[in-house]
Order: structure tokens, then sequence, then C-alpha cells
């Protein structure tokens, strides 16, 4: 593990991690189990809309708000990514989180691309559900006043308000809107279904779903 401080050391990026050209980054970070049709719209959707370079699919090792996952799944979350951003130019996975401390706070992960890819211009991609969390996230404050936000609709949180909300404890927020239609599918549904043997019907790319079904 690298130390992640704000002391102003420079520590190095981990050899295995992409040394990029692109300058302009859109970070989007999830628990991806399984990874399904709405990551993949979201993360298209920001690629043609907002103009960056590239989007980095960063499966979180242990997510702070979700206590039974961890390490143990890592590879296996990792390698479903992988799987469904095979030949999609622009989108890639990045085992970024792997080397940082844990829980994955996201505040970590966007402090150290900041310090490993110097000239590269991060953003941040979410769903307003998670939007609508922020502020109770580690190090939320410095987190907006690193960086901006873009923003993909998921039902029962419309963006106008959560972000009204979010203002209103975090004044420093910028938060701009994809456009996309609203697609209802979590991975949490997406979970029962397969654990009950039901067909997932395209939600979940056949090839992602052979990796799911070998196991971590
Ligand atoms: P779970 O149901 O296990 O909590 P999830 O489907 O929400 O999983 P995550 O990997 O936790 O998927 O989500 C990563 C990010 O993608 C979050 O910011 C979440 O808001 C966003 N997201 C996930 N699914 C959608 C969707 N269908 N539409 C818009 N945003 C989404």
């Amino acid at each position: 593990c690298y130390t992640v401080d704000d002391s102003g050391t420079t520590f190095q990026r981990p050899s295995a991690l992409p040394d990029i050209s692109a300058r302009r980054v859109l970070l989007f970070g999830g628990t991806f189990d399984p990874p399904h049709v709405g990551h993949l719209a979201m993360a298209q959707l920001a690629l043609e809309q907002t103009g960056v370079d590239e989007v980095w699919f960063l499966p979180s090792p242990s997510p702070p708000h979700k206590a039974d996952i961890g390490d143990d799944t890592f590879s296996w979350r990792l390698k479903m990514v992988e799987t469904l951003l095979d030949g999609r130019p622009g989108l890639r996975a990045v085992p970024l989180e792997s080397f940082l401390p844990r829980p994955s706070y996201s505040v970590d992960t966007v402090r150290a691309c900041q310090n490993w890819y110097t000239q590269t211009q991060f953003f941040f991609l979410l769903g307003t559900d998670s939007l609508a969390q922020l502020p109770t996230w580690h190090g939320a404050e410095e987190l907006s006043q690193r960086i901006a936000f873009y923003v993909a609709r998921r039902s029962g949180h419309p963006f106008a308000a959560t972000l009204d909300a979010v203002q209103s404890v975090l004044s420093d927020v910028r938060a701009t809107a994809i456009e996309m239609p609203l697609l209802d599918v979590s991975s949490t549904w997406i979970r029962e279904r397969l654990e009950k043997r039901l067909d997932v019907f395209g939600l979940v790319p056949p090839l992602v779903l052979d990796v799911w079904n070998a196991g971590p």
C-alpha cells in the first residue's frame, strides 16, 4: 500500500497502472457486483457528452458503505468489468484502488490520481443516488474541492433537487447532469435474480455472466 496524504509528499505511481497521455479522464468508482447495462450506458454517454478522452472504471476493493464486499472478490469484479469493456475504445478498467488503503475512500483515489498523473484533468462520474449520499462520504469537502462531478439519472433522486440538497451542506460541489434515459436497474436486483437462477435478459452481457458463473 502507498501512503496517501495531503502533505505534498510525492509518491510514485505503481508501475502496474497505465502510463497515459489522456488529458481528461472521468473516474467511475463502483462495486460492480456485477457490472450491468446501467454502468455501461452512463459511461458511454458520459464519454460522448463530456469530451473526456477516457472513462476509468475503478472497482472498489472495499467500499466503505458495503461491509460484506471486500478484497476476496476484487479480482473477480475487476475481471467482469474488463470483460464488459472489452473492445470499447475510451472505456478502461483500472485496478487503481487496489494500491490504496482500505476502506476505499474516493477522496484517496482522487488525490492519488492527481498526484500520479499531473498532466491529466480528472472528473468523477456517479448516479444521483450516490450524489445524494455525498455529504456522508469520508473527506467529502476535500473531494468536492478537488474534482467536478458528472451525474447519471437514477430513480428516486431527481438531479436538480438532489444537487440543491447536497449544496446546502457542501457549497463547493460542482455537478453536471449526463443526458440519459432512466435505466432503473441495479446490481442488487440482478444478484437477486441470478441467485434464483432467473434470466437477466441482456442486463449483463453473456461473457460477463460467464465470469460471474465461474465465481470469485
Ligand atoms: P448495488 O445495487 O449493489 O448497490 P449498483 O447497481 O448501485 O449496485 P454500483 O457499482 O454500486 O452499482 O454503482 C456504481 C455507480 O454507478 C454509483 O454511482 C451508482 O449511482 C451508479 N449507477 C449504478 N447503476 C446505475 C443506473 N442504472 N443508472 C444510473 N447510475 C447508476
